[in-house]
């Protein structure tokens, strides 16, 4: 027997239906790409987004059409976000810091007819194009008079002139709920990137869940800052999930450095963010240098990397924001874990407490985890069996957009990352299954020492690959970038993971360097550091 429910389908076109009527009057701020910020309301959100729509309509777009977007968090991006989706087509967010030929593929490989882009990768648009005969519309998210008075690219349209030409009475179309809805690439550090195709439905879920108190706890008294890009797994979903709170949505633009993020923190009254490790390091060295704190920040996720202990606890000590640390990936839309306390973690003594919340925490309710050995049999759930990290769930994808199945393991996506599960459910990450340090057959957590080095107060950031050894196979190094002003030395930074790691552990070499190479999505490539670093332990 079925329930008699109706059957209304979740569609995102729904989310800023509901911000126009429930929340008209909040505000959207964003910075403009050429500095200035610019703001508006859900209200103007709405009608801009059905102009667009309409707009894109003319171009040719009609459902299941890939429309591109080459964009920082901006308010004409948030309209890309329900125009293209709303109307029944697919958006497909690029990451700008991709090389020229990747983007290239992925932009071929969406069979994207639309690119939307921002003024600051005209050049970047120039030099993909002559490699991109499919794509009909170059447009620039910008006004008239910021056009360029020429350009290589013969088809470049203005956003502005287009909406100008629209007026915003539009229905949004009713359709299947898990009709595709965006499309986003993974990094590809091997091979070429890969396709994720998320759906209305497991967008909507997936915001439902992200609003949930433990883990952005979001509510219409919020101002959320996304520093997480929209290119990016869709900004982890807040771009959706703010219209359907009714929070104030602070969209930064191009400025991410530390100064500009507290700036725009201050100005608005932002409570709370998202973002990469990176860019709270960035934020947390800032301002220490200023003595300065939040007024209104008090919370914010961070994921994409391991969080270093030493930072959560500094923002929360000395700068009064509860970091809370989540797990995702491309491919999990990005929410399976978030690390909000239990009950009972109240009685713990504080650095317990620290060592807990630096784990990546416990599933969400709708994703569910469980580690495995190389045979692919269950692990306990005991906090020390390591194993391949398996998830599934609504809004986890079954395989990759046109058909690379990523070989699901009984109907669960193996993640190739290394994590332990414990009785309260609560996992942690110790490595990647090809960051995984094999030392005389044993195993040692990159992560791990990765995060007892940043402990040291005069280290910056740490990164520790496995390096070829004669005896042993492969023994860990750790490459180390200093704060600002600070000196010491390998054998200071040995003494001090002494008291912290197994002595089996300890890296064979300690190498300062000025900086680590970072990847498209402000994770370090420790491919490159491998490559470079390969043969440093061979004559020892
Ligand atoms: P890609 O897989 O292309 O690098 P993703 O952004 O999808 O890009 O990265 C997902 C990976 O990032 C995860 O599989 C995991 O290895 C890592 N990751 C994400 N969040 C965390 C976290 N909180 N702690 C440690 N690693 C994390």
């Amino acid at each position: 027997m079925f329930g008699l429910m109706m059957d209304r389908p979740l569609l995102l076109s729904s989310l800023v239906e509901h911000a126009e009527q429930q929340f008209p009057d909040v505000e959207i701020v964003s910075r403009e790409t050429h500095g200035p910020l610019f703001r508006y309301t859900y209200r103007e959100l709405a009608a801009r987004s059905r102009r667009l729509a309409k707009a894109l309509a003319a171009l040719g777009v009609a459902r299941g059409t890939r429309v591109a977007t080459v964009a920082w968090n901006n308010h004409r991006h948030l309209e890309a976000y329900f125009a293209v989706s709303g109307s029944g087509a697919v958006l497909h967010t690029c990451n700008p810091r991709l090389h020229p030929e990747q983007l290239a593929y992925i932009l071929n490989h969406a069979e994207d007819q639309v690119v939307l882009l921002d003024s600051t990768f005209l050049p970047l648009a120039e030099a993909v194009a002559p490699l991109c005969p499919g794509v009909t519309a170059w447009v620039l998210m910008t006004d008239a008079g910021q056009m360029p008075l020429q350009s290589k690219l013969a088809n470049l349209l203005c956003y502005e002139t287009l909406l100008d030409g629209q007026d915003d009475v539009f229905a949004w179309p009713e359709f299947d709920e898990r009709t595709a809805s965006s499309l986003c690439f993974t990094s590809g550090t091997t091979g070429n990137p890969k396709g994720v195709l998320y759906s209305h439905r497991s967008t909507m879920l997936h915001s439902f869940a992200l609003s949930l108190p433990d883990t952005l706890s979001l509510s219409a008294r919020d101002c959320v800052l996304p520093v997480v890009p929209m290119f990016h797994v869709n900004a982890w979903g807040i771009p959706y999930a703010a219209p359907m709170n009714g929070c104030k949505l602070v969209l930064p633009g191009p400025k991410l450095d530390g100064a500009s993020l507290f700036e725009l923190m201050e100005s608005e009254g932002v409570t709370c963010s998202a973002g990469v490790p990176t860019i709270w390091l960035g934020l947390a060295q800032y301002m220490e240098a200023e003595g300065v704190k939040p007024a209104t920040m008090h919370r914010s996720v961070v994921g994409g990397s391991a969080m270093p202990q030493s930072l959560i606890r500094d923002f929360d000590q000395k700068f009064g924001v509860e970091v809370r640390h989540c797990w995702g990936m491309t491919e999990t839309s990005p929410l399976g874990t978030q690390g909000a306390p239990l009950g009972k973690h109240a009685a713990l003594p504080v650095d317990q407490q620290y060592a807990l919340r630096s784990k990546q925490g416990r599933a969400v309710f709708g994703v569910q985890l469980k580690v495995v050995d190389a045979n692919g049999q269950d692990l306990p759930r005991d906090g020390q069996s390591a194993g391949e990290l398996l998830v599934r769930g609504p809004w986890i994808m079954s395989e990759y957009f046109k058909g690379e199945k990523p070989a699901l393991q009984g109907g669960w996506f193996p993640t190739g990352d290394i994590a332990t599960i414990d009785t309260d459910g609560i996992m942690q990450i110790t490595d990647r299954v090809k960051d995984v340090i094999k030392s005389g057959g044993e195993w040692i957590s990159s992560i791990d020492l990765e995060n007892a080095a940043m402990g040291h107060p005069a280290l910056a950031m740490a990164a520790v690959i496995g390096v070829k050894h004669p005896k042993w196979d492969e023994r860990p190094v750790l490459c180390a970038v200093k704060k600002p002003g600070q000196e010491v030395d390998k054998a200071a930074v040995l003494d001090f993971l002494g008291n912290k790691v197994a002595r089996w552990w300890l890296p064979d070499e300690v190498i300062f360097v000025d900086s680590l190479p970072m990847g498209a999505t402000g994770k370090v490539q420790k491919m490159d550091l491998r490559r470079k670093y390969a043969d440093v332990l061979m004559s020892k």
